[in-house]
């Protein structure tokens, strides 16, 4: 693990921000996670544009654009690789996963007198945090994981908007702290009308008569990376994708239930809650998919 503070890249018991950061004291910071595949940034323009995005949504000054961002996020990477060599591999890991990097790029708008006031701030901080990937076991995408639905509710847009990747995640830190208490891998979260909006941490999709189904961005979900190219992917395949509205029901009557995260890949669910999944195995619309997706991602490094 090595460290990108404000430029200067430390060891990690070397990484320091002050206490008076108010990504600290208030979440008040946009971020983004990133993977590598064959040691290269995937998905890199559309996370860059993300993080732009969150930053304008709350109206944070980025400290450094987005070439600035790709150089440090390479600068970090490549110091990694050569402090470390080869991140060692996990027997269970799924070999896409093996021998490739996770960053997390953390921007705050800094620190400053103790207060409200984004105009205390005064010099934003930028962080980037490069470890070897540790992603979901093979074990995960070959049976499958468990979600539930939990009593956490979503973020309502109108107090942070969603589409914004913000620092404030303790509705996301509750809803895995109940996920966990109930044995699951992930908790899904509804909105005040009781609709499936997405995971603390993932999107969702579930397969309904043979069609793909997840909610709108009008749901005021997190625009997923992996949501898009899952998008791309399907339609590229000729699997009907429809962005509507999802119930818990839904999710229970479907033949497939998949989530997806830059970490994550596309993930089976083969459980919800206490009651199987279609046949409680990985369906094959989901395999086709992750297939595909294996294919675009890993295909430059053969995995
Ligand atoms: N939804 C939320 C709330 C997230 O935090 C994440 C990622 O961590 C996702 C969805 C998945 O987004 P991506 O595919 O860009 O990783």
């Amino acid at each position: 693990t090595l460290v990108n503070v404000d430029g200067a890249i430390v060891p990690p018991a070397e990484a320091r921000v002050s206490v008076f950061d108010r990504g600290f004291l208030y979440g008040d910071s946009v971020y983004e996670v990133i993977r590598t595949y064959g040691g290269a940034p995937f998905e890199l323009d559309h996370h860059l544009a993300r993080l732009a995005h969150s930053a304008e949504r709350i109206g944070l000054a980025l400290p450094w654009d987005a070439d600035r961002t790709a150089r440090e996020l390479g600068r970090t990477l490549d110091a990694a690789r050569a402090a470390g060599g080869d991140p060692p591999s996990d027997p269970g890991a799924a070999p896409w996963n093996v021998g490739e990097w996770y960053a997390r790029v953390v921007m705050t708008r800094g620190a400053g007198e103790i207060g409200l006031d984004p105009a205390l701030a005064v010099d934003p901080t930028a962080v980037v945090i490069v470890q070897p990937l540790q992603g979901p076991p093979a074990r995960a995408y070959a049976d499958g994981v468990k979600v539930v639905v939990v009593g956490v509710r979503h973020e309502a847009p109108a107090v942070v908007d969603p589409s914004a990747k913000t620092g404030a995640h303790l509705n996301h830190v509750l809803a895995v702290r109940e996920a966990r208490a109930r044995g699951a891998h992930e908790a899904l979260l509804l909105d005040d009308r009781g609709f499936v909006t997405e995971g603390s941490s993932s999107n969702v999709f579930a397969v309904l008569g043979g069609r793909l189904r997840t909610p709108p961005l009008a749901a005021g979900i997190l625009e997923g990376v992996t949501r898009g190219v899952v998008l791309r992917i399907a339609r590229a395949e000729g699997v009907a994708v429809d962005e509507t509205s999802v119930r818990p029901e839904d999710l229970e009557r479907a033949e497939e239930v998949f989530i997806t995260s830059t970490m994550r890949e596309i993930v089976p669910v083969t459980r919800l809650g206490e009651r199987a999944v279609g046949a409680g195995r990985p369906g094959p619309v989901t395999e086709r998919l992750h297939r595909a997706f294996r294919r675009l991602a890993g295909g430059a490094v053969g995995v």
